[in-house]
């Protein structure tokens, strides 16, 4: 179904969020949601934008655009990663807004949805103008965010440095009193959590393990592409060769490089931190992003950006299975295309769970502030996402749809409970 959108509702119009309110405007309709519920969570409770002066390292001032969109409290406080890219815009902080309400709801955490972005290529940023950016956005948006209300954590272009900058601004600017719950993803001499920065990667082959066994297949010796080489895959492809999978392609922003016998994941991962790139390996081949997405192989992990998968390549993909490592990187025509064609799709909102599901650990260690070991987190996540991922299985079984419809329904029925539980403020 297409939507029409008034102009008054610009920031709804991006790509990102017009497939994520298709679907879940499909799965309102297979779970029979209570109308007045599906109206309310088609928009984005509230939606910041900041501009951000920034001193550059030649003394001038640069100003930037960033954004903190707030979609749904009614399960806990907002929750969402801040991306720094060169494309961020409005729309595209929405639809990632929206697509953290879903997930933080299908994992079972008693968290919303939120997201933010700054408008800025962080390449280009010398360390020092990164920081300045990093606290004056904080700085901007102070007075949404905090460990009762909203907590951000690093997505696409931010790491654990950003979020200890994040960290000590927010402190700084409310009195100077440490304040680790403010944000997740944090370096654990200041309050992160073991196992959070591989947390994405490790719980995208938990899925990977998952989505194999049900298609009767197994990692062990199987061949995988891995688009994306940043934190959630280069750890997915480590976690993945561990266990004896072979990565045979893998891409970054300049480019991919492919191996059939398999490429040796943690000389590659040394290689990267030498040379920024995956490009030049050593026993590799190039090979363009397209080709990549097209190889023949028996699980694709797109972990890079969204919109990868889109109606010019589906009919093209010859992946038996593909784990959303990203959000969003299938539309959801194309979605349609490649279930139809029996390849099977773990979904973003499950897939790549494993960030915010040890970002929930890693708030709840804060608040209590009292530490788990990594054995401890490891095993809590795998347990947590392997059984939202047996939930929406069971419902893409039992009722004969796609995943990600799936996925949406499982995640709906909850919101929808507690949605009617607390009513409509004022009535
Ligand atoms: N940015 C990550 C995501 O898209 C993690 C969010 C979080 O930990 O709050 O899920």
């Amino acid at each position: 179904m297409e939507h029409t959108i008034p102009s008054s509702e610009a920031h709804l119009d991006g790509p990102l969020f017009r497939n994520a309110r298709q679907v879940l405007e499909e799965a309102g309709q297979i779970i029979n949601c209570d109308p007045n519920v599906l109206e309310r969570l088609k928009y984005p409770r509230k939606s910041v934008t900041v501009s951000i002066p920034v001193r550059m390292d030649n003394y001038n001032v640069k100003v930037f655009t960033g954004y903190r969109v707030q979609y749904n409290s009614t399960l806990g406080p907002y929750k969402g990663g801040i991306r720094y890219h060169q494309n961020v815009d409005l729309p595209e902080v929405v639809g990632l807004a929206a697509l953290m309400t879903f997930k933080n709801s299908v994992l079972g955490l008693p968290l919303g949805g939120a997201k933010g972005g700054v408008a800025v290529d962080p390449s280009k940023l010398s360390r020092t103008e990164k920081q300045n950016l990093t606290r004056r956005f904080t700085s901007e948006i102070s007075d949404f965010i905090g460990p009762t209300k909203d907590i951000p954590a690093p997505d696409v272009g931010t790491d654990p440095q950003t979020m200890a900058w994040m960290m000590d601004t927010y402190s700084q600017e409310k009195g100077g009193y440490f304040q680790p719950g403010v944000v997740t993803g944090k370096p654990v001499e200041i309050g992160g959590s073991m196992g959070r920065n591989h947390a994405t990667g490790l719980g995208v082959v938990y899925v990977a393990e998952k989505a194999f066994e049900k298609n009767r297949l197994s990692m062990n010796g199987a061949k995988i592409v891995v688009q994306g080489f940043g934190n959630v895959g280069s750890f997915a492809a480590l976690f993945a060769h561990q266990r004896g999978a072979k990565i045979i392609a893998v891409s970054d922003v300049s480019g991919g490089i492919f191996n059939g016998d398999g490429l040796n994941i943690p000389e590659l991962i040394e290689y990267t931190k030498q040379n920024k790139t995956v490009k030049g390996f050593p026993k590799s081949t190039d090979i363009g992003n397209e080709q990549l997405l097209e190889l023949a192989c028996d699980a694709l992990f797109p972990c890079a950006l969204e919109n990868q998968i889109d109606t010019h390549n589906a009919e093209r993909i010859k992946a038996k299975i593909i784990i959303e490592g990203a959000n969003g990187p299938i539309t959801n025509t194309a979605t349609k295309i490649l279930s139809q064609r029996g390849i099977f799709i773990a979904p973003d909102v499950v897939a790549n769970g494993g960030g915010v599901i040890v970002s929930y650990f890693e708030w709840v260690q804060d608040i209590m502030s009292f530490f788990w070991d990594e054995d401890e987190i490891n095993g809590r996540l795998k347990s947590i996402i392997t059984k939202a991922f047996e939930t929406v299985y069971k419902f893409h079984t039992e009722k004969n749809v796609d995943m990600r419809l799936a996925a949406m329904a499982c995640s709906v029925q909850r919101l929808e409970k507690a949605m009617l539980l607390r009513g409509l403020y004022p009535r």
